[in-house]
């Protein structure tokens, strides 16, 4: 995690805003298992279902099913939708005492009472606790062969700030919060610093299995299981590798029933097939816009528009304005190697939202270079017209020539001489 990324969350969650923006790519269950099982980690056989249809399911039969709302976020199976519908993650033999079984192919399934489950989830919005409280929309919905579970632990492998390297985080307390685990019952968790180089050794992966009590074969079995999750999780270029619950079946066997994957963002150019899968339908269209020009946005409740440079920067500004009685609309970080066209798109982006009724540019030019800023707003206000006031606060390098450009443009901005100045500008023009 880059400590731009860092100090934005810290911002967040100083200041209770909501973080609109998601760093690393994230994956859905389904396309994270994709790559599970092409690294060869054991995984539950499945297809996918969606608006367009059940096609898949037609041809996908087996014994029992479990039925999956796909989205961005974890505790599905505790959560619920909008429609007032419980669960996330359901499996057809708990509900279908009642429901004809069906004779096919020599198998029994009961397949009947999956459309069923399909309609109440599709479409609708999953509430969980990792979710916003509106819930995000389900689109896809993943059927997968269920597995009788035993026993149910926790394997994840981190990039870990601390360790300045990969760590891996082993429970045999899986399928719950593992936060309320390190909490309540630090000693049922374990954590392994990983040597990039070396990797996980045979013995590493055997101890790591044997905390999560697995015993005789299954402990071999895990073993190679963590040993391929290793594999993957440096073949994909992973930041965060997490599967709870990694399973201990009635027959056996170790399964992945849940994988959540995030990516180095760092390593696209070297991932493509992978960054291709990015599906950016739940994210904040404005986020995703800015991300196209490497820009960093944050969403929030007020009225000010702020185009910033640098996090800590974008600290003080809120607080400022705040100070003075305002409130920030949103936050665009340019960051420090800024072009002309980036702080035009910034531009149009900070206006595009509504809510905006006045915008504030707070730049301190160190490594940016102010006259950037200024030609970049002043060919950002040529193309688009803007009806809310400007006020603009540009310090440090070429601020001079910044302000110049400013004053012959003829554009109608205001400019202040510093934060508190600005600030109180901003906030006195929408007043
Ligand atoms: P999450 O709630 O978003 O973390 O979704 P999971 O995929 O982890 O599913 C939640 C819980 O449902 C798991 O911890 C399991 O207890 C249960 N579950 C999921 N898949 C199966 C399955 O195939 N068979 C059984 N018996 N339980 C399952
Ligand atoms: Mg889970």
């Amino acid at each position: 995690m880059s400590s731009l990324v860092c100090s934005i969350q810290t911002l967040a969650r100083r200041t209770n805003f909501t973080v609109v923006q998601v760093r690393h790519l994230n994956l859905l269950e389904y396309q994270s298992k994709h790559l599970l099982r092409k690294n060869g980690v054991a995984v539950q056989d499945f297809c996918m279902v969606d608006a367009h249809g059940t096609n898949e399911l037609d041809k996908f039969n087996v014994k029992e099913y479990v039925v999956k709302a796909q989205i961005l976020a974890g505790g599905r199976g505790k959560g619920h939708f909008d429609n007032g519908f419980k669960g996330g993650v359901h499996i057809t033999k708990k509900h279908s005492i009642t429901i004809l079984v069906h004779y096919k192919a020599g198998t029994f399934f009961r397949k009947d009472e999956v459309p069923q489950l399909i309609n109440q989830m599709l479409g609708h919005k999953l509430i969980t606790k990792q979710t916003p409280k509106d819930g995000i929309e389900v689109k896809k919905i993943m059927i997968a062969e269920s597995v009788d579970i035993k026993r149910e632990t926790y394997l994840c492998i981190l990039m870990d700030r601390q360790q300045n390297g990969p760590v891996i985080i082993a429970s045999p307390a899986g399928g719950m919060d593992i936060e309320a685990v390190a909490e309540k019952t630090p000693h049922l968790l374990k954590k392994v610093p990983v040597d990039i180089f070396e990797g996980v050794t045979d013995q590493m992966a055997e101890d790591i299995a044997a905390f999560l009590e697995f015993k005789g074969d299954l402990k071999q079995k895990a073993a190679q299981e963590i040993k391929s999750l290793w594999k993957l999780f440096c073949n994909v270029d992973a930041v965060q590798l997490e599967i709870n619950p990694l399973v201990e079946t009635d027959d056996k066997q170790v399964i992945a029933v849940d994988a959540k994957l995030n990516f180095d963002d760092n390593a696209k150019f070297r991932q493509k097939e992978i960054f291709a899968m990015d599906d950016v339908s739940e994210s904040d269209p404005r986020e995703v816009e800015a991300a196209k020009y490497n820009l960093n946005y944050i969403g929030m409740t007020g009225n000010i528009g702020c185009l910033v440079n640098g996090a800590g920067l974008a600290m003080a500004t809120m607080d400022i304005i705040k100070l003075h009685g305002g409130d920030p609309a949103n936050f665009l970080d340019v960051g420090g190697s800024v072009k002309e066209e980036q702080v035009c798109a910034a531009f149009k982006i900070i206006t595009s939202d509504e809510k905006v009724k006045a915008i504030l540019v707070n730049v301190f030019g160190g490594i940016v270079n102010c006259a950037t800023i200024a030609n970049g707003i002043v060919s950002a206000m040529k193309t688009t017209k803007l009806n809310v006031p400007l006020v603009v606060r540009l310090e440090g390098t070429n601020a001079v020539e910044a302000r110049k450009i400013i004053k012959q443009s003829g554009l109608d901005i205001i400019t202040a001489e510093d934060l508190d100045d600005a600030a109180k500008k901003a906030v006195a023009s929408i007043k």
